[in-house]
């Protein structure tokens, strides 16, 4: 392994990039261009006349480890978004339970009650 140290100014500057071409360094066979800009700024929303969304769904929904037979076997069916907390009343069909698309919860206020909570991967019950 042999390393090649640049200076930024020995790049081909082309206003806020610069670019590094291997074959102007030697026995390199890599090139890689370097970008030093603002990032972008979402057009969608800056043009949209509708009004700007305060809440959006959770990444977390679908099918979740926790098996049917063990809410059954505890009787309780709520279960606690691992990703907003937001906690969902869900009778399984078949052995599968899904966590439905539902908004993300915007406060971190504790529950009570019985429900199921996931810790790790394992899902378990929290009071
Ligand atoms: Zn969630």
């Amino acid at each position: 392994m042999s390393y090649t140290v640049v200076n930024k100014d020995e790049l081909e500057n082309s206003g806020s990039t610069s670019e590094f071409e291997g074959y102007l360094h030697g026995d390199t066979d890599v090139s890689f261009i370097l970008v030093d800009m603002q990032p972008g700024r979402d057009p969608v929303g800056e043009t949209s006349a509708t009004p700007t969304r305060t809440s959006t769904g959770c990444a977390f929904s679908g099918k979740i480890e926790l098996l049917a037979r063990q809410m059954e076997a505890d009787a309780v069916f709520h279960v606690e978004c691992p990703a907003c907390l937001a906690v969902r009343e869900i009778h399984p069909k078949g052995d599968s339970v899904m966590f439905s698309w539902h908004i993300k919860r915007v406060t971190t206020t504790p529950h009570h009650g019985k429900r199921w909570v996931r810790r790790g991967n394992i899902w378990e019950l929290a009071d």
